[in-house]
């Protein structure tokens, strides 16, 4: 391309493009900025409709203060924001992103038409705009509140357009956007809809009643709360509990501020308050607020990003990893001893005036090992040590049975005895949902067909979604037919699990698909495997778990087990017993 030797001022239009270009990138950066645009102006209600993944339309109507005809006007200027006045205020309000851009880049890439009145207007006012130029201005009764829909996304921007993905992607975007907002704006009533169908209708609730709206009610029990205040920080929000850790990456949400970053190295903060609980390979979920001073952060302000430098990180990460340690002492998933003595040592000098009161301890006299999980950590390490480094030459001796439910047994390894306790039932538990699970998971278990076909009726939408996804089912060892727009049957399940309730398991599937949770599959595996390790330790025959010879094959298994001295509820099922601590 030659290049002409002039110099041309560039047109507002183009100005706009090209600022659209950093903040809106895909339908779901319209969604980011109208609802935090709403939420700004204190709406109590948030509608979001969307046809075709927000490509043809994206409208978020709010109840908030509105506008009058003159905002109304200019509010697509450029730099034209309510929110900073002064240059005092932009440290104070610039980790919110308020830059007056979001209106100015929208109008220029696409078809907007604004409907807006405050509460003193009697009337309101209607604006059309598009490539930056307003179509129409005029008034309209229209009630208090905002609504702003964008049509033709980048219509003016063919390039741009065709970057777009399709309209099952953009969805995934807009809901991943949605569930980030929703989450920090609990106290806000949200509903979006997807092609006139309702995808979400969140009523007004606390973070807890939140995320169990957005994520399903097995979070009621799976959520441990977080409560710090120092001077540095304050911290509160929700851990999910280690004991439920996933391989695949759950529910991860960080906010500083009340908006959502990301944090690698904070992240693995909370990971590492888990250390010894959950594998390496395993993820956490969480829901944490942190609250921080404005003027100890420097967030860039780009709307798009989510990276954040913290003036003293380090502090941070060591007070969030203790809270987060505190949050599992209490719930009594590690030893609350351990963690006294342990974080004596780990908050730096300097920060040690910060953290406040240490956790209270209270110890339980009532001594149950197997209520208690204190042992966990050192069965964990103990046996790791023990089995990994030399698996062949432990000999498991001395099976004594107590009663139905517990017995003793000594193992040799190295010259080292050492005498264990051991729950059968729960043992059994383990060792059956290894099984189950290691089954489901190498896709080798066998399709047994049904005598009678089981039924099931779903929404149509709900239907999509299966449609959409019924090879995870199918590769789970289930055949599924699809009767009609609502209907389908199941003629086949995978063998050895006609425990498993299919009402459930159609239930939990969907609940799954429609938090367009990722790991779907390992999520429906460990159920499936956990009902019917439960079922089947009940009922079963496959082991006489009161003969001396089959306890010894059970111990056996378990050793082989992954994780082997925890019980499916995540409490122990073996527990090693030296005496030296009680009589020394
Ligand atoms: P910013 O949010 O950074 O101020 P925007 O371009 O997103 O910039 O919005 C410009 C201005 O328009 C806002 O400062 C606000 O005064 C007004 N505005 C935008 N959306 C709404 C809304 N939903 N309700 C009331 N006022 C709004
Ligand atoms: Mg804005």
């Amino acid at each position: 391309m030659k290049l002409k030797n002039t110099i041309n001022i560039l047109s507002k239009e183009v100005i706009n493009q090209i600022a659209a270009g950093e903040v809106i990138q895909r339908p779901a950066s319209i969604i980011k900025e109208l609802v935090e645009n709403a939420i700004d102006a204190q709406a109590e209600n948030i509608t979001i409709l969307i046809k075709n993944g927000g490509k043809s339309l994206v409208q978020i109507i709010d109840d908030g203060v509105g506008m009058n005809a003159k905002d109304a006007k200019i509010c697509f200027e450029k730099h034209t924001t309510s929110k900073i006045k002064t240059t005092s205020d932009i440290m104070e309000i610039s980790t919110m992103g308020f830059r007056g851009e979001a209106l100015a880049s929208i109008a220029s890439i696409s078809e907007v038409e604004l409907k807006t009145k405050t509460n003193q207007d009697e009337i309101g006012t209607m604006i059309i705009i598009d490539n930056s130029k307003i179509r129409k201005n005029q008034k309209i009764a229209t009630s208090k509140g905002t609504s702003i829909s964008v049509k033709n996304l980048f219509f003016n921007i063919p390039a741009r357009k065709n970057f777009l993905k399709s309209d099952k992607v953009e969805m995934k975007h807009i809901l991943e956007t949605f569930i980030k907002l929703a989450i920090s704006n609990h106290d806000i009533k949200f509903k979006l809809m997807n092609n006139n169908q309702i995808i979400y209708n969140l009523s007004k609730s606390n973070l807890k009643k939140r995320i169990i709206q957005l994520f399903g009610k097995k979070y009621n029990e799976k959520i441990l709360p977080l409560k710090e205040h120092t001077s540095i920080v304050s911290i509160s929000g929700f851990i999910g509990n280690p004991l439920d850790a996933k391989k695949t990456r759950g529910e991860q949400f960080l906010y500083v501020n009340n908006r959502f970053i990301k944090s690698q190295y904070l992240n693995h903060a909370v990971k590492n308050a888990m250390h010894n609980i959950i594998r390496p390979d395993q993820h956490p979920s969480y829901f944490i607020f942190l609250t921080v001073p404005t003027e100890s952060i420097d967030i860039n302000i780009h709307p798009n990003k989510t990276e954040i430098k913290f003036q003293d990180e380090q502090s941070i990460y060591q007070i969030l990893k203790s809270t987060c340690k505190k949050a599992i002492g209490i719930a009594n998933i590690i030893p609350s001893l351990d963690f006294t003595i342990e974080e004596a040592f780990e908050v730096p000098a300097h920060i040690q005036k910060s953290i406040p009161k240490e956790p209270k301890l209270t110890i339980n006299k009532q001594f149950n090992p197997f209520e208690r999980s204190s042992q966990i950590n050192e069965n964990n390490q103990l046996f790791k040590k023990l089995f990994q480094e030399d698996e062949s030459k432990h000999i498991i001796e001395n099976i004594m049975h107590i009663d139905e439910n517990y017995a003793l047994f000594t193992i040799l390894i190295k010259n080292e005895r050492i005498l264990h306790l051991i729950e059968k039932r729960k043992a059994l538990q383990r060792i059956i949902y290894e099984q189950i699970e290691e089954k489901l998971n190498k896709q080798t278990v066998l399709t047994q067909m049904l005598i009678n076909p089981y039924n099931i009726e779903v929404n149509t939408l709900d239907m999509e979604l299966l449609k959409e996804n019924i090879g995870i089912l199918n590769n789970l060892g289930y055949k599924i037919n699809f009767i009609s727009k609502t209907s389908l049957e199941i003629i086949g399940i995978p063998t050895k699990t006609e425990n498993y309730n299919l009402k459930d398991l159609f239930e939990d599937f969907l609940e799954e698909l429609k938090n367009k949770n990722t790991n779907i599959n390992n999520k429906l595996i460990s159920k499936i495997a956990t009902q019917i390790a439960y079922q089947n330790s009940k009922t079963s025959d496959i082991f006489n778990i009161h003969n001396k010879e089959s306890l010894k094959n059970i111990i056996n298994s378990l050793l082989n087990c992954k994780t082997p001295f925890i019980g499916i509820n995540g409490k122990p099922c073996v527990i090693n017993i030296e005496p030296n601590t009680f009589f020394d």
